[in-house]
């Protein structure tokens, strides 16, 4: 369902570089010109004019800005005077998604339907095995009475001709906890109460209608004043860039970072420390210990599992270990988290510890305004490499594996279970192995599958990320 490259993805990215290039431009007007320059009156639209275009990009560079479609108390607030607000915002509060209302197209309800493959075949497959007597033949079609359909899909399995097809509203139905749904115009509203902030439905919206509010406007601004800014990268940025780790470094110390921080080395902490907690609990008598590295899991056990929250590891995140490091030694330092993950953002709001949160897709709008090519930087030396293990954590798997290396040399009775995915069925099952167990005593649960090389921030396809990562990995 995700989708990592498409018209409407493409269409993001442009605004989010548009947007940056005018914070470098100092042209405070040309921010103004971006729904105008992106489609002008002479040009294609992709809707039904050039002028509802506009005003879908109206609110994308709104959210580029920080800015959901809730915060326009007046229509008549111009692109400018939300970026001057935005560089006079000293911190981030409000980081829920925003629904782009006009952007959304209101798909049709979730539904199957048969297409014009079906025969009107003899068999009738999907009618004898529909159980609740939904389908009719009409001219010699197959045809689904709405009304009496309950969704089962056991039409779509029976038809020989593959004739039925299930047609869904991809963000409802890749949201892991049913927090998207219709309001009474049929468009989509986020329940905030039950979101986990995983970010899934943004990437899965054909239309791009769901956004997150960015945070570059503000890191940019923090990059021009005298505190010194800390980048800490997470371990999915290799296969991100055209480039590798050495020059991304470089990269970001010319974009204006004081100092970049591997988060690798905080995984490398949060792994040492999660072994010796699994270790102690499971000698106290418990039945499991899970991870609690993914912020989306974190919240999906506080909004939606209590009852496994007791069996979460107390172990600090990678990136609240690092940014505690980077504390410790430059206090007054601005701390900037740069990885694949929203979710993220809910956990920086809850430390102290970390001030912004920017995804790789922002850090490449970012790195095409200023004009640096990572391909053309120099590598920089690390002075204090991470281990392979805390550069592991990038892909499922990972932490179990780093988990694995700190009992390498002791007796140990780990059995690991993993949770490659958080879909509505994994819910479930963590929701079971609360009382009945899990199968293992040691749980990683990561809510992206593949791990945070395909978090919803990513801008490169995951495989080929982790091929790049798996030979650095033996490079460490
Ligand atoms: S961010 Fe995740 S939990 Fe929230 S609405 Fe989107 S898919 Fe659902
Ligand atoms: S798997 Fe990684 S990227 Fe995805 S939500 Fe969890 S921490 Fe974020």
């Amino acid at each position: 369902m995700k989708q990592y490259d498409n018209q409407a993805n493409r269409i993001r990215k442009e605004v989010l570089v548009r947007v940056a290039r005018a914070f470098f431009s100092e042209e405070l007007r040309a921010i103004d010109r971006i729904p105008i320059d992106m489609r002008p009156r002479s040009g294609e639209s992709s809707r039904c004019c050039v002028y509802k275009d506009r005003e879908v990009l109206k609110y994308r560079a709104m959210a580029a800005l920080g800015f959901g479609v809730e915060d326009e108390t007046d229509e008549l607030t111009s692109l400018h005077e939300y970026y001057e607000k935005a560089q006079q915002r000293t911190c981030v509060k409000d980081i829920g998604l925003t629904v782009i209302d006009i952007a959304c197209h209101a798909c049709q309800k979730s539904r199957y339907v048969i297409t014009d493959t079906c025969r009107g075949c003899l068999g009738r497959a999907c009618q004898t095995n529909c159980p609740k007597d939904a389908i009719e033949i009409v001219n010699g079609r197959a045809v689904i009475d709405s009304g009496k359909c309950v969704d089962c899909g056991l039409c779509m399995k029976a038809c020989p001709y593959n004739a039925v097809v299930r047609s869904p509203v991809p963000c409802e139905e890749i949201c892991p906890v049913n927090a998207v749904s219709k309001d009474e115009t049929g468009r989509e509203i986020i329940d905030q109460e039950k979101c986990i902030s995983c970010g899934q439905c943004t990437r899965a919206c054909p239309f791009a209608a769901i956004q997150e509010r960015s945070q570059m406007i503000d890191v940019l601004g923090r990059l021009k004043e005298d505190r010194p800014v800390v980048a800490m990268l997470a371990p999915s940025v290799i296969g991100q860039f055209p480039g590798n780790l050495e020059q991304i470094i470089t990269a970001l110390r010319r974009l204006g970072f004081d100092a970049v921080e591997e988060v690798a080395t905080g995984a490398d902490e949060t792994a040492r420390r999660e072994a010796a907690e699994w270790k102690e609990r499971i000698e106290s008598g418990d039945a499991f210990m899970t991870t609690s590295c993914c912020p989306a899991y974190v919240e999906a056990v506080r909004k939606h599992i209590p009852e496994i929250g007791k069996f979460v590891s107390h172990t600090p995140s990678p990136m609240a270990i690092s940014a505690g490091f980077v504390r410790e030694t430059s206090p007054d330092a601005v701390t900037v988290f740069i990885g694949p993950c929203m979710a993220k953002r809910v956990e920086a709001l809850q430390s102290s510890d970390v001030d912004y949160v920017l995804t790789f897709e922002e850090l490449g709008a970012m790195l095409i305004a200023a004009g640096i090519d990572v391909q053309e930087c120099e590598a920089a030396v690390i002075d204090e490499p991470a281990e392979a293990a805390g550069r592991g954590f990038a892909v499922s798997g990972g932490v179990t594996g780093a988990i694995q290396t700190q009992f390498a040399d002791q007796e140990n009775n780990l059995q690991p279970v993993g949770f490659d995915g958080l879909d509505k069925k994994a819910l479930l099952q963590l929701k079971m192995a609360a009382t009945r167990g899990c199968g293992g005593n040691f749980v990683e649960v990561m809510c992206c599958e593949g791990g945070c090389m395909s978090g919803p921030g990513v801008l490169s396809n995951p495989k080929t990320a982790a091929r790049q990562l798996n030979a650095l990995l033996k490079d460490s």
